[in-house]
């Protein structure tokens, strides 16, 4: 089936702060699920959002999908398996974190570094990712969503 633009949920919305369930490996290979990754793809894209995690769309299962440098990358149950002690401070912005006019808007969080992380891809195969920068950033992000977590919960410890 073609990939469809999934709603995104906008805070305050009480799904999103909801914790995310890990998948199975049969459910990974479920066509349901294969068809749900392509549409979690299509709506990242449509929205132009560097990553987006289930919760996101009101499914509370820990899927992750990110565009980095053109590539996509479906993080199925990742788990950050080693972090730098050394953090960043750098902007950061949500689909479903928007202003009182509905429009995203950007704000200096700190994470760390660098990190190492463990996942299943598409195809449940398990793989390991090491990440710095942006690309590390972005990780932190989407498995806060699958805490219930936002940027903004971030923001008055900085
Ligand atoms: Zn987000």
């Amino acid at each position: 089936m073609k990939a469809k633009v999934l709603n995104i949920l906008i805070n305050p919305d009480k799904r999103l702060r909801k914790k995310s369930l890990s998948i199975s490996l049969s459910e990974i290979k479920d066509q349901k699920t294969k068809q749900f990754l392509k549409d979690m793809k299509e709506t990242m894209l449509k929205e132009d959002g560097a990553g987006l995690a289930a919760p996101q769309v009101g499914v509370n299962k820990r899927i992750v999908v990110l565009n980095h440098e053109n590539k996509i990358y479906y993080l199925i149950n990742p788990e950050i398996t080693k972090f730098s002690f050394n953090q960043e401070i750098k902007d950061e912005g949500c689909l479903s974190v928007v202003d009182e006019n509905g429009e995203i808007y950007f704000k200096p969080v700190s994470r760390h570094k660098w990190l190492n992380c463990k996942y299943q891809d598409e195809k449940g195969k398990t793989k390991k990712l090491k990440a710095r920068n942006g690309l590390a950033r972005a990780i932190q992000h989407e498995i806060d969503h699958l805490d219930g977590v936002l940027f903004i919960d971030h923001l008055k410890k900085n």
